[in-house]
């Protein structure tokens, strides 16, 4: 990876009390480079109108500026059109406007009806589903944090409406084999949606190679902003759900007695949409493109190898899930006898930044048996030398104690 890659990313030459920042807390939220900041600048400097409803210069600008990031996201994930991309403000609400229309359009079935995931969820992909009636049926995993498929192909029922998987772990970095998945939930007849939250950043995908009904997304984890992300849907299936929420955009004709919906993807989209977010997304994917997303994973995967090497070396150190088989995602550690609070607390103090706690997977965790761990991720920018400091600053942190 071109080492000047960094300088692209201001933030990552502050330091933290008194030590370099060395930033590897990139599954929770990824430094955004110059090149987004500047374009959500330059947007509100100098184009901001509302999109879709004005005749004026800059509305139509900004409207071409937001359909535009839409045609990037399409290329991106390689959708088939336009109209299958929707956005939303990230993988969370992506996954709760599924659960939410999915459920309107079982209502009139005597019983709600199943929806399949897997032990390793985030929350997001768990409670939408149970807030809106949905049984869940879990797919278990091994010890190695490997999904267990032959009891997944027996988790299907006549109730069954859905399968939903995350694609990479948050908490071990597994790569499900989802397009085993996909097509044993095809065998069925049940439509699929991946949670796309850990792999996005750090592969490339693509929508009609997966041949998922759903994706999800969130662009804060690839570089950029906050606030915006995107659901994924094959046109055949949006066309089936009903709207989301009400209000603006999402409607034809409005009357008092009757309304009618407006076509894709805008049926989805009511009120205002994030339209800066949405053309600094595009910015962040086409930063990404340009330096290729095998590369990226290339970059990961290496940093990922080395990290597990040398963190194995540590009396102690107990690395959850299958080592063999991590991705360029997240490594999730305990070390014997002290508490991950504790090891996090102490790591910032050397300026390195990493995530402790449940990291929303509290039925994971369950299954680990582990309250919490410590979590190191990685995003493009991370180097050697930085797991070269961390992994120092590790073991200083257990001779501590
Ligand atoms: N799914 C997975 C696997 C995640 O890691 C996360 C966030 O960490 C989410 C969903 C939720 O993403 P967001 O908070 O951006 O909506």
């Amino acid at each position: 990876m071109d080492k000047n890659i960094r300088n692209d990313f201001p933030i990552l030459s502050r330091t933290v009390y008194g030590h370099p920042l060395v930033y590897l807390d990139n599954a929770a939220t990824t430094q955004k480079p110059r090149q987004v900041v500047e374009a959500i600048a330059d947007e509100y400097y100098n184009v901001n109108a509302n999109v879709h409803r004005g005749v004026h210069f800059l509305s139509q600008q900004a409207t071409e500026l937001h359909e535009q990031s839409r045609e990037t996201v399409r290329r991106f994930i390689n959708a088939r059109s336009t109209n299958e991309i929707i956005f939303t403000r990230g993988t969370t609400e992506s996954i709760n406007l599924l659960a939410r229309t999915l459920a309107q359009y079982h209502s009139n079935k005597t019983e709600m009806g199943e929806v399949i995931v897997s032990q390793m969820e985030h929350h997001s992909n768990i409670v939408p589903w149970q807030l809106n009636g949905f049984k869940l049926r879990v797919i278990p995993m091994s010890d190695e944090g490997v999904l267990d498929l032959d009891t997944y192909q027996k988790l299907f029922t006549p109730q069954t409406r859905m399968v939903s998987i995350t694609h990479v772990s948050n908490v071990m970095g597994t790569i499900n084999p989802v397009e085993d998945i996909i097509r044993i939930a095809h065998e069925h007849g049940v439509p699929i949606l991946i949670d796309g939250a850990q792999s996005t950043p750090h592969m490339t995908v693509d929508m009609q190679a997966l041949d998922c009904d759903f994706f999800a997304f969130s662009g804060h984890k690839i570089y950029g902003p906050t606030g915006i992300g995107v659901l994924y849907g094959k046109e055949e299936w949006l066309n089936q759900l009903p709207p989301y929420q009400g209000g603006g955009e999402m409607i034809k004709n409005v009357s008092f007695e009757l309304t009618t919906f407006n076509e894709l993807p805008y049926k989805f989209e009511a009120g205002t949409p994030d339209y800066v977010g949405s053309h600094a997304l595009a910015v962040a994917l086409d930063y990404v493109s340009q330096i290729g997303m095998d590369t990226i994973h290339q970059h990961e995967t290496e940093l990922t190898t080395y990290a597990i090497k040398q963190m194995q070396s540590i009396a102690g150190i107990q690395i959850y899930g299958n080592t063999q088989h991590l991705s360029a995602g997240p490594i999730s550690f305990n070390v014997q006898g002290i508490h991950h609070l504790d090891l996090g607390t102490l790591l910032d103090r050397l300026g390195i930044a990493v995530r402790t706690g449940h990291h929303c997977a509290e039925p994971l965790m369950h299954r680990l048996g582990a309250e919490g761990t410590v979590r190191i991720s990685f995003g493009l920018y991370n180097t050697i030398d930085e797991i070269d400091t961390f992994v120092s600053g590790l073991r200083r942190v257990i001779q501590m104690f």
